[in-house]
């Protein structure tokens, strides 16, 4: 398929719905060979499908990030499947606790931490041998706006995201020396599952969209082109960056 992404490989964690979905499809309308993954067997049979559907050249495997085996098949199938590893999207999380940030379960911090930061770190690493085969790479992190600006209730899950931004400024120069960019997309509020408890509290959703000034939520789609865009090699000089989607919410540290 031509595009800009024509030729090459990509990896979206996370990708049988919401952004991560929308990454994995606009990736393969741009050109490249998507692996979509998730935890649940049938959320990736019924992702794969839709996407062969519109005639798009992806493939789908269960993985939960957070499973050092799991990674391993998903680098191991999709270089099996496509030959190779150019684009790596992290974009698994979740926020496991609602409430004062003091009162956060320390179990509750962990998970956030491993599965929101540490995968994340995992994957760049591992993926590493393989992108240094293929002489060059992108390495895509799925922030969030609470990375700048934490949220009320869910503090811990804001620092995970916090941390993220983190983890791209210090793997940038070292991903550099391989030839590898790394880079962030930070998205506001986006209308999927993960923020439905926000958005179908009238009151919330009101006091969020007073903070938008574009006055509207944004979509998956809408996060998609900013991917594809650090995926390709229109953004072959960008490695460290962040690029905010959020409507105009301020992303500042
Ligand atoms: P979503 O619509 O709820 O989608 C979650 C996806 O993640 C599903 O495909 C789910 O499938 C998969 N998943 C969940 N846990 C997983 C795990 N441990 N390993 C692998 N896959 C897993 O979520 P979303 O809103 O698109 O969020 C995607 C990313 O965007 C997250 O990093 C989130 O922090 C970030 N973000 C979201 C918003 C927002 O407003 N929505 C804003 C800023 C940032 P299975 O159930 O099959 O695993």
């Amino acid at each position: 398929m031509a595009g800009k992404l024509a030729g090459k490989v990509a990896i979206v964690t996370a990708s049988t719905d919401g952004i991560g979905f929308a990454i994995a499809r606009r990736l393969a309308q741009d050109g490249a060979k998507v692996m979509v993954s998730s935890r649940k067997q049938n959320n990736v049979d019924n992702a794969v499908k839709a996407l062969k559907q519109e005639n798009l050249n992806v493939e789908g495997l269960v993985c939960h990030v957070a499973k050092k085996e799991d990674r391993s098949k998903l680098f191991n199938e999709t270089v099996k499947k496509f030959g190779g590893i150019d684009v790596l999207v992290s974009n698994a999380a979740s926020s496991t606790y609602f409430g004062p940030t003091l009162n956060t379960p320390e179990d509750s911090y962990d998970k956030m931490f491993d599965l929101n930061v540490k995968s994340s770190f995992m994957l760049c690493k591992e993926v590493v041998p393989e992108m240094e085969k293929r002489g060059s790479g992108s390495m895509i992190l799925v922030s969030s706006i609470a990375a700048y600006t934490p949220m009320s209730m869910i503090g811990i899950y804001s620092l995970t995201k916090t941390a993220l931004l983190g983890l791209n400024k210090v793997l940038a120069p070292e991903l550099a020396a391989h030839n590898i960019r790394i880079n962030c997309i930070a998205p506001g509020i986006i209308k999927t599952k993960f923020s439905n408890a926000l958005t179908q509290n009238e009151d919330a959703l009101n006091v969020a969209l007073s903070t938008i000034p574009l006055g509207r939520l944004g979509t998956p789609e809408e996060c998609s082109g900013a991917a594809s865009f650090l995926a390709s090699d229109d953004s072959a000089y960008m490695t460290g960056e962040t690029i905010v989607v959020s409507g105009g919410m301020t992303g500042r540290l």
